[in-house]
């Protein structure tokens, strides 16, 4: 077994994990990143669309374009990135256990930043066992990184950004999207997304779920349905679409093993996606030493995450002692302005008031 000593670890080099990486590195620390994937990036990697947000959140810039920028500037500072190396679990706060390329790897870290991002929520109807049907992350991940068609006729059933997102690339990828529903009574994502998809002539049916999904080897088709207030299908509005592929974009739910694993407390908030480690406003969890950021300290966006990965670099660091008081202070207090900033719209409304209930100790699992 191979055995490494740093003073900073970082798991996953996506933006929350290569923010971290830089601004540690910036200050001076020795950062060691590890990513389970064959490329750095994150979901970044997969993103070809223009980034959304703010200019100073490189808005308008695609998605792999910022993941290669981010890249090129932990690099040029002097972060280590090892790639196709799965962290299983981190104990003592300090001793990270790893798998690289095949081979057993000890990480003895003075500090650890978890920064795993989230996973995808599924939906479970009649038939989602079937081939075919699959996270709208799957099949954004082969169309636009392994450049395969998941399916030429798509149902897509979610319309956050995600759904939306994944809908209009499968179109350019020269797919056809059948139809998109949401069971709630509005579009969950930005309008400009789904006017996108509108002005390409995808039906939009909103109050609408899947009732199952049918065909003898793989999907052939599905049922969808219009739903009550409460969600309940209605008697009589079944419809039948001849699809191959059905993609749900439900949401996601942060990838918390590790951090819990190292004995971070859980927190629970609805808004944040559920489960995540409880961390103060340094993002440090309950376990001194181990920080949090991005989508595992509660599901936002790329902008937010490198920002709580800026912050908990700079956190990491101040800790080591590689930085004044004065310095940390002030710059913390910059960074917590942009999240501010960030979460101010009425998208972030809920998740700033999640984000302010854990620093009063709400929300927090025994
Ligand atoms: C379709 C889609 C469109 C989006 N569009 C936008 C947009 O326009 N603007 C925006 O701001 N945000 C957007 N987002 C959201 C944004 O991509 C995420 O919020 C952001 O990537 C979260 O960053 P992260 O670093 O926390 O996690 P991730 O990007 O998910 O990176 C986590 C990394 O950790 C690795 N990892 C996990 N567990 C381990 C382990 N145990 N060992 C080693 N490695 C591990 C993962 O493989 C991954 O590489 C979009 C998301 C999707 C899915």
């Amino acid at each position: 077994m191979t055995m490494r000593e740093v003073q900073i670890a970082v798991v996953g080099a996506g933006p929350a994990g290569l923010a971290a990486s830089v601004e540690a590195a910036r200050k001076g620390a020795q950062v060691l990143v590890m990513d389970e994937q064959l490329e750095p990036g994150g979901q970044l990697y997969k993103q070809i669309h223009k980034f959304f947000g703010s200019r100073e959140h490189l808005a308008g810039v695609r998605g792999f374009d910022i993941g290669r920028q981010m890249l090129a500037e932990a690099q040029g500072l002097g972060v280590e990135i090892l790639l196709d190396t799965v962290v299983q679990g981190i104990c003592d706060g300090n001793t990270l256990f790893a798998v690289t390329r095949g081979e057993p790897l000890l990480v003895m870290a003075q500090r650890a930043i978890v920064a795993t991002g989230a996973n995808e929520n599924n939906l479970y109807f009649p038939g989602w066992t079937l081939p075919g049907v699959m996270g709208a992350g799957a099949a954004q991940t082969m169309m636009n990184v392994h450049m395969v068609l998941p399916g030429k006729r798509m149902l897509m059933v979610g319309s956050g950004n995600v759904g939306l997102i994944v809908a209009y690339q499968a179109l350019l990828a020269g797919g056809e999207v059948k139809m998109l529903i949401e069971a709630a009574p509005r579009i969950g994502g930005y309008g400009v997304h789904a006017a996108k998809l509108a002005r390409a002539g995808v039906p939009i049916r909103t109050s609408h779920t899947i009732l199952g999904a049918w065909g003898d080897r793989q999907v052939e088709g599905a049922t969808v349905a219009q739903v009550d207030k409460d969600w309940k299908p209605v008697p009589g509005t079944e419809v039948d679409l001849e699809v191959d592929v059905i993609c749900v974009a439900v949401g996601l739910r942060p990838l918390i093993e590790v951090a819990l694993m190292a004995g971070s407390r859980a927190a629970w908030f609805p808004a944040l996606g559920g489960h995540f480690p409880a961390h103060n406003e340094r993002m440090e969890t309950s376990v001194p030493g181990v920080f949090v950021a991005g989508d595992v300290a509660g599901v936002e966006e790329a902008s937010t995450a490198m920002e709580e990965g800026r912050l908990a670099g700079l956190s990491a660091a101040w800790s080591l002692g590689l930085i004044s008081d004065d310095c940390y202070h002030a710059e913390a207090r910059d960074i917590q302005g942009r999240l501010e900033a960030l979460r101010s719209g009425p998208f972030g409304a809920a998740r700033r008031q999640a984000k302010a209930a854990i620093l009063e100790g709400e929300g927090i699992l025994a």
